[in-house]
């Protein structure tokens, strides 16, 4: 499907083929309190715009086990956690306890009876039509849970290319960036859109102090001399659980993890650069700002990282098994 509109296509036809659905989709989603029929979970077109803005959502990937038996669902309680201390800080009021949420992710799961790696976006927003631009605080929100399937990088060989963005990363003075807000999506896309303009694949956000802070929608450390590094949680990131994910397997398998200020000239000299996140997984980089890192593939320890990680997330480490939620097929 292309963003132009077909020839002599009225706005509302170009509505009704979205809403039919000629893109995929998940049959089912749910959406406050129930299970609703993709097709029919439509809101008023009053309802987006400034209710956007104060918006905070979630992404929790189910897993494919490694023996075929069912999905698993990683780190769903930290997830949920996240999702509610997101809504507290922006003062909106999710109406459901977690274990209302917990019970509609897996319902989400069942009912479009997934046997593939599905990503899971569970996400609240304003009720109603918002008249007022600021949206007030203790706002009652809707609440969805989205879902779609994705392929894993996990195991493959991958790399990207990274720069150094010449936007800087949000922070805690305006727009606290620990916060899972849409919103602050806009300053990540527009250091995407100047990384793609420039031939790279993502931009690394520097913060207001000129440290890195993160990726669009990951964060990042590197390695150097065997020891890894990554830029501390008040650094301007999101508290990321695969970041916390993989502090906790690199140590145990005898590395060295450092959480402090990280410089961008230490991007130059790294051994290993790596981006963490739910969606991004374990991902290489290959070059910053066009220099080669190591030998332009991920290095030892990213490999062994991404090895440990696919392992816990499938399931066929013994480790970590309270990370896991189990949904057998
Ligand atoms: N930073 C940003 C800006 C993100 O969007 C994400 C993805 N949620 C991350 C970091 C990684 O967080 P997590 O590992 O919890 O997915």
């Amino acid at each position: 499907m292309t963003n132009e509109p077909e020839q002599g296509a009225t706005p509302m036809s170009i509505m009704d083929s979205l809403v039919r659905g000629d893109r995929a989709h998940p049959e089912w989603l749910w959406r406050s309190g129930s299970l609703v029929p993709w097709a029919e979970s439509s809101i008023h077109v009053n309802a987006v715009g400034h209710a956007s803005v104060a918006s905070v959502f979630e992404g929790i990937k189910a897993y494919v086990s490694h023996d075929g038996a069912g999905l698993l669902l990683f780190r769903l309680d930290e997830h949920l956690r996240r999702l509610y201390e997101s809504a507290r800080i922006v003062r909106i009021d999710i109406p459901y306890g977690i274990e209302i949420l917990r019970a509609a992710v897996i319902e989400v799961l069942r009912a479009n009876a997934y046997r593939e790696d599905v990503y899971l976006r569970p996400w609240a927003f304003p009720a109603g039509i918002v008249q007022e631009q600021m949206v007030p605080a203790g706002v009652i929100c809707e609440l969805v849970v989205d879902s779609w399937t994705f392929q894993s990088g996990l195991g493959t060989e991958r790399g990207c290319r990274a720069a150094v963005s010449s936007w800087t990363r949000i922070n805690e003075a305006s727009m606290p960036p620990r916060v899972k807000a849409f919103s602050n999506y806009h300053n990540g896309r527009l250091a995407m859109l100047e990384a793609r303009e420039n031939g790279h694949d993502w931009p690394i956000l520097l913060n207001e102090r000129g440290k890195v802070s993160e990726g669009p929608g990951a964060c990042i450390a590197l390695v150097r001399d065997g020891v890894v590094s990554t830029p501390s949680t008040t650094s301007g990131i999101l508290e990321s659980l695969t970041r916390d994910t993989s502090i906790t397997l690199l140590r145990e398998l005898g590395h060295t993890v450092v959480e402090r200020e990280v410089d961008r000239t230490e991007l130059y000299l790294a051994d290993e650069v790596f981006f963490m996140g739910t969606g991004w997984e374990i991902l290489p980089v290959t070059t910053v700002d066009g220099l080669q890192v190591g030998d332009g593939t991920a290095g030892p320890l990213t490999r062994q990282l991404d090895t440990a990680y696919g392992d816990v997330v499938r399931g066929r480490s013994p480790r970590h098994k309270d990370w896991l939620t189990e949904l057998p097929f």
